[in-house]
C-alpha cells in the first residue's frame, strides 16, 4: 500500500498518528473537519487550532491543498473550469458543472492518461502519473470552498476528468471514502460516479467494495472492431469481457449502470451501429448517454438529426437513452482540451494566482 502524503488524503486517525506525540486525538478530527466539512483553503482559518499546530501543520504540509491555480475559465452557460499544476509536478484540469439544483465538479485522477482513446485530448498529452488521494480530494474541496462563498453546496462529484480513474484505483477508493467521511463532506456514494474506459478485471474488484457508488462506461461503439479501432484497451478487455463485469457489478449493487457513446460523424453513428448497441445492452439495467464528440483531431461531430434518429433506435429497442447536454464548448471544457493547449504553450497564466 502507498503511503498518502497529502494532508487532504489522510483519515483523522492518520492525521492523529502524525501529531499524536504532542497534541491531542481531538485536535486531528479538528483538523479534518475544516478541511474535509468546512473546505478550509489555509491554516490560518483554521481558528479553534492553537497557533502553534497550525505552524506545525504548515511546516509538515505547506499548504492544505497540494494545487495551485493557473487558469479559471467561465463558459457562457456558468460552466467553469480550472487548471491547476500540482505541488508534486505536473497540471490536471477540474470542471464545475453547475445547475439550478444540482453543483457537479468533473475531477482528474492521473497527470495525463495511458489509455491513449483516439479521441481525446488527454490521451494524446501521455501518461505521467497517478495522483495521490489528497489531490483527487483537493480538486473537490476548492470547488466546494468556491461554492460555500456563494451560500452553495456540491451535491455530486463525477470522476470522468483527465485519466482511467480505475487505473489508480487505490487512491480513487481512498478519496471515495474521503468524501464519503460522516466528519467531512459527508457526500453520499449514490452521488459519485466513477467512470472507466472499460477495466474489466477493476469494476468485479468495485463491485466487492460495499459501495454504491454509480459505473460510467465509455463504450463508444457497438462492434469489438470498431471499438478497438478508437479505444486501445479493447483489445486487452473485449465487449463480452467488459459487459460481463458490468453484469456483475449490477448484480452486487443494484445500480443501474450508464454507457457513455461518443457519436463521431461517419464511424459510429449510423443506423446500423445504433440497432447493434441495442442489441448488446437489451435487458440490461443501464442507461445510454449519447455525447456529440467534441472534435480532438478529425473528429467530426453528427447532425442533430443523425443524434436524435440514433436515440430513437435505441428507445425502440427499450434501452433508456438521453442525449448529452453540451457544457462549457466555448472554453474547451472537453477532458483534457485546456491543458493540451497550455502543453502546446497557448494559454497559461490567463487569470493566473496560488490558491
Ligand atoms: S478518454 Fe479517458 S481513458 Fe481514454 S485517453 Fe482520455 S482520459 Fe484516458
Amino acid at each position: 500500500m502507498r503511503i498518502e502524503r497529502h494532508l487532504a488524503g489522510l483519515f483523522p486517525e492518520e492525521i492523529n498518528g502524525i501529531l499524536a506525540d504532542s497534541v491531542p486525538a481531538f485536535r486531528a478530527r479538528q483538523i479534518f473537519g475544516w478541511l474535509h466539512h468546512h473546505a478550509a483553503a489555509s491554516f490560518h482559518e483554521m481558528a479553534n487550532l492553537p497557533k502553534e499546530l497550525r505552524r506545525r501543520l504548515e511546516d509538515l504540509f505547506g499548504q492544505p491543498w497540494p494545487l495551485n491555480l493557473v487558469t479559471k475559465r467561465v463558459a457562457g452557460d456558468g460552466t467553469e473550469k480550472y487548471l491547476f499544476a500540482l505541488d508534486s509536478g505536473g497540471t490536471i484540469e477540474t470542471v464545475l458543472l453547475p445547475e439550478e439544483k444540482r453543483q457537479t465538479v468533473c475531477i482528474s485522477t492521473q497527470v495525463g492518461c495511458a489509455m491513449n482513446c483516439s479521441f481525446c485530448a488527454t490521451g494524446k498529452s501521455g501518461f505521467q502519473r497517478d495522483l495521490t488521494a489528497g489531490e483527487i480530494t483537493a480538486q473537490v474541496l476548492f470547488v466546494q470552498n468556491r461554492l460555500q462563498g456563494e451560500g452553495k453546496q456540491l451535491t455530486n462529484v463525477v470522476y470522468m476528468g483527465m485519466g482511467e480513474p480505475l487505473a489508480n484505483y487505490e487512491a480513487v477508493l481512498r478519496s471515495v471514502r474521503l468524501l464519503n467521511h460522516p466528519q467531512g463532506l459527508n457526500l453520499g456514494a449514490r452521488r459519485i460516479t466513477i467512470s472507466t474506459c472499460g477495466l474489466a478485471p477493476r469494476i468485479r474488484q468495485l463491485a466487492e467494495e460495499d459501495l454504491q457508488v454509480n459505473l460510467a462506461v465509455s463504450l463508444h461503439a457497438a462492434t469489438d472492431q470498431a471499438r478497438s479501432a478508437i479505444m486501445p484497451i479493447n483489445k486487452a478487455y473485449s465487449l463480452n469481457e467488459l459487459l460481463a463485469a458490468c453484469d456483475y457489478y449490477t448484480a452486487k449493487t443494484n445500480r443501474r449502470i450508464s454507457y457513455e457513446y461518443a457519436l463521431i460523424s461517419e464511424f459510429n453513428d449510423a443506423p446500423e451501429q445504433a440497432e447493434r448497441l441495442g442489441e448488446l445492452l437489451r435487458g440490461r439495467l443501464c442507461h445510454v448517454n449519447l455525447i456529440p464528440v467534441n472534435p480532438v483531431d478529425q473528429e467530426v461531430r453528427p447532425s442533430p438529426q443523425r443524434i436524435a434518429a440514433f436515440a430513437r433506435v435505441l428507445e425502440r429497442a427499450g434501452v433508456p437513452v438521453s442525449i448529452r447536454k453540451e457544457r462549457g464548448t466555448d472554453i474547451e471544457a472537453a477532458c483534457g482540451q485546456l491543458r493540451r493547449r497550455s502543453l502546446e504553450g497557448q494559454d497559461v497564466a490567463e487569470h493566473g494566482g496560488q490558491v
